[in-house]
């Protein structure tokens, strides 16, 4: 893991958190986009190294909407940059940890991803992501 590429952020709205991130970061939001097959619309702040991602769900069956019902907006996963996502995602599960995609897919941001069942994270679902170049 090379570090946190960036922190996703369940929200209800973009519309209302965009804003209200800018201000808080004093930075434009430099990208919005729609990921279908997670069905979320996304919203990315740079600050230095590290990117927030704000999240918002487009369907009730999204789980990022199952995520608000349970607990609310807040915290939502940490993303980690990986220069090998293959390799990665073998060396935890051979590690003991629990991939919860077992091939790598396409997120947001151009980015290949994997995430980590959160039982064996202390509670964080964590995001391993690699740029598609
Ligand atoms: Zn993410």
């Amino acid at each position: 893991m090379l570090k946190v590429e960036h922190i996703g952020i369940a929200v209800q709205s973009l519309q209302k958190s965009i804003p209200l991130f800018e201000a808080l970061l004093n930075t434009s939001c430099y990208k919005q986009e729609q990921v279908d097959s997670e069905a979320v619309r996304t919203a990315f702040f740079r600050k230095g190294e590290t990117k927030v991602e704000l999240l918002e769900p487009t369907n009730p069956e999204s789980v990022i909407a199952r995520f608000l019902e349970k607990k609310g907006e807040g915290m939502h996963h940490i993303a980690f940059d990986v220069a090998d996502i293959h390799a990665e995602m073998a060396r935890l599960a051979a590690a003991g940890f629990t991939l919860l995609n077992p091939e790598p897919k396409k997120g947001a941001d151009n980015k290949l991803v994997c995430f980590l069942h959160p039982k064996d994270t202390s509670g964080v679902l964590i995001e391993l992501c690699q740029e598609i170049f």
